[in-house]
């Protein structure tokens, strides 16, 4: 039976992907601020190595999959939507790299966001502070840029970065790994989105070529796909799945 850690378990995608993987018959460690397996604040650099302790001590050391959903939303604080989406993120792929390496035809998913493509990243230097692993500049120029949704862009900008950079390192340790973006999708994060009066004009306007925004288990079945064997030739592609929204932005940039 695969085992697998998914982070953000207690809602939304990352709730889905946990009952789709269960479905496709994986052990789930679950990690959250509750209702989870692990019980871990992704905020802190204390609170992600408790993670990976705990993830550690659930698995023996051995996993078999990783899917890292738990993030904020651009209604939150500009350093901690800095901290979650990208640290929560980057410090757990890290963490647990040497338990996949160990595991059976290990694999690895990272929930990036189609709002990575919405900025220039050449005109926000805090995505060069999170590129280069300084988590204390990356939060001031956040705070110092001060609007929460080019964090939430920057935060997802540079995590899909990260994570297409480490594709290679990773195929030599026999771990794939790839990234997928949603356009809107029905969770709790989306509605405090469309009840914040910054947001909620513009999210309510962005409506995908497919007329809707997705539920969480259109974007668990495509996390599931890319976590099984069959996805085995998938390694280090952004996936978007976004009815179509990215086609409808960028047609000519692929
Ligand atoms: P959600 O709010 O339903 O779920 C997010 C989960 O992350 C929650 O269970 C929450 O407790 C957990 N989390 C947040 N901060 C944490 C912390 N400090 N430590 C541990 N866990 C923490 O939201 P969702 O929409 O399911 O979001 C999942 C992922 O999908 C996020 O990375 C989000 O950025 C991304 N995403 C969502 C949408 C959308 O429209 N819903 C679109 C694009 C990308």
């Amino acid at each position: 039976m695969p085992v697998t850690a998914v982070s953000g378990s207690a809602s939304g995608i990352g709730a889905a992907v946990c009952q789709a993987l269960r479905a496709a018959g994986h052990r789930i460690i679950g990690i959250d601020r509750a209702d989870a397996e692990v019980i871990a604040d992704l905020s802190s650099a204390a609170g992600r190595q408790a993670a990976i302790d705990a993830v550690l001590e659930h698995s023996d050391g051995v996993l078999d999959g990783l899917v890292c959903c738990a993030g904020v939303g651009s209604s939150a604080v500009s350093d901690v939507i800095i901290a979650v989406n990208y640290f929560g993120v980057t410090e757990l792929l890290d963490g647990l790299a040497d338990a996949l390496a160990k595991g059976d035809r290990p694999a690895a998913v990272v929930i990036g966001s189609i709002a990575a493509t919405h900025i220039n990243p050449e005109q926000q230097p805090m995505i060069a502070a999170m590129l280069a692993g300084n988590e204390v500049q990356a939060l001031e120029q956040a705070t110092a840029q001060g609007q929460s949704h080019v964090a939430y862009a920057s935060s997802k900008y540079a995590v899909t970065s990260t994570a297409r950079s480490k594709a290679v390192a990773w195929a030599r340790q026999g771990i794939r790994l790839n990234v997928v973006a949603p356009g809107a999708v029905e969770t709790p994060l989306h509605q405090t989105s469309l009840n914040d009066p910054r947001f909620a004009k513009a999210v309510r306007e962005f409506v995908a070529p497919l007329g809707r925004a997705g539920n969480p288990e259109e974007i668990a079945e495509v996390v599931a796909f890319l976590q099984s064997p069959q996805a085995s030739f998938v390694h280090g592609t952004v996936m978007f799945v976004d009815g179509g929204m990215d086609a409808m932005v960028r047609p000519t940039r692929f």
